[in-house]
């Protein structure tokens, strides 16, 4: 493969002003992703910071009520900040640090991502300034909170519809204007080449700790491999190990919202089509001229209009399956799972969650892995209000 592409997806469709950003960008990963202090130093971070390797558990109860496979759950809600978005940031961090840089950005949506950089950002001493639409500044106070009390500025973003894909164009401009000092620490495995990859990269511990602790385990791989899919990078993260096992089932759940046959969804691979958007060649949720359709989920870290390029591929080749499921789904499967494993699961995970149950119970004897991207404490107050309890969060 050429690269930078997947198949016909990625590439590095950007202004001439940052090409020599990604040009750095990609010489300084290329010397840094096989170095050994490099890897070892991010490794030490992993595990006395993030918390890592995170547990692979044995959901024995909920297997046994549904009645057919065995479920483990990956547990990256275990980690530092709640999700697996701070293997990525502190992956890029680190990179940025030994590039010489000494700001990093971000752009975010529920504000997850802005919250495992402004962290990140503190632990490394480093300036940071992320951008987020201004609806999504209001849907999510509690982070803007946060992200303030680490140290970082946040940037209400008023273009567009003001939600994350917004935030996403406005911190490539950034970038652009203030390229010397400053790196992108870009949330998922999208953008121009090398992010794809880099981050898949990052994420890919994921896959490597289920494998050895699956092998330990069962003695064997399992049969499936479940994730939901936003961007994609939780996704890619415990899919990438498992992609030369041709008998492991790759199997992404995207945000279907209020159905695929509705405008309120944001399932990109069910309803969206081939273009070029922030950068990259992929699948978007498209209007009838080609123009970025708004897209809505219950869950905000899925409502991006695009994947990332290497989904777009192992779509396209077959090696992996996406399935959509809709807030009402998700939302028993956060119930669920709650009342079954004493385990708060984040709406996002949860779209993966509801899959497995319909999917266990015509499996016996087989085994499946359920990605829990992160925890449900953020979501608790907005699945309250969707049940119509208001619990003045
Ligand atoms: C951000 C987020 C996602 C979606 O991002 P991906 O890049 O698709 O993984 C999923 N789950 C949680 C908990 C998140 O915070």
């Amino acid at each position: 493969m050429t690269e930078g592409r997947f198949g016909i997806y990625g590439g590095q469709y950007v202004p001439e002003t940052l090409m020599g950003a990604l040009c750095e960008l990609n010489e300084a990963y290329k010397t840094y992703k096989d170095d050994i202090n490099f890897n070892n130093e991010l490794q030490s971070l992993f595990n006395g910071y993030a918390g890592r390797p995170s547990p692979l558990y044995y959901a024995a109860k909920m297997s046994a009520d549904l009645g057919g496979a065995k479920i483990y759950f990956k547990r990256e809600d275990m980690n530092h900040t709640g999700s697996h978005k701070i293997n990525n940031v502190l992956g890029q961090t680190l990179l940025a640090k030994k590039m010489g840089k000494r700001r990093v950005i971000a752009e975010t949506g529920a504000g997850q991502h802005g919250v495992a950089t402004a962290t990140a950002a503190a632990l490394f001493g480093m300036e940071c300034e992320v951008f987020m639409g201004r609806v999504d500044t209001e849907r999510q106070a509690l982070n803007v909170y946060k992200m303030r009390l680490l140290g970082a500025k946040v940037h209400a973003v008023d273009s567009g519809t003001a939600t994350l894909k917004d935030a996403v164009s406005e911190t490539m401009s950034e970038w652009a204007r203030r390229i010397s000092d400053t790196h992108y620490v870009l949330g998922s495995v999208m953008g121009p080449h090398p992010f794809p990859e880099m981050v898949r990269d990052f994420q890919s511990v994921i896959s490597r700790e289920i494998k050895s602790q699956m092998l330990a385990a069962e003695g064997r791989l399992p049969d499936a491999v479940v994730a939901c899919v936003g961007g994609g990078s939780n996704a890619m993260g415990a899919f990438y190990h498992f992609i030369d096992d041709k008998q492991v089932k790759l199997i992404g759940c995207e945000a279907a919202g209020r159905g695929i046959d509705t405008k309120e969804t944001a399932a990109t691979v069910s309803t969206g089509r081939v273009g070029i958007f922030h950068g990259m060649k992929s699948y978007f949720c498209q209007d009838d001229f080609g123009q970025i359709a708004p897209v809505y989920s219950i869950s905000a870290g899925l409502d991006y209009p695009g994947i990332g390029p290497e989904h777009a591929y192992l779509y396209e080749s077959g090696r992996a399956q996406y399935v959509p499921v809709t807030d009402d789904e998700a939302v028993e499967a956060f119930e669920y799972v709650s009342r079954t494993e004493g385990i708060i699961p984040a709406i996002e995970s949860s779209h993966a969650l509801s899959h497995v149950m319909r999917i266990a119970p015509h499996m016996r004897d087989k085994i499946i892995v359920v990605n829990i991207s992160g925890r449900g404490d953020k979501d608790c107050a907005a699945i309250a209000r969707y049940r119509g309890e208001d619990i003045h969060e």
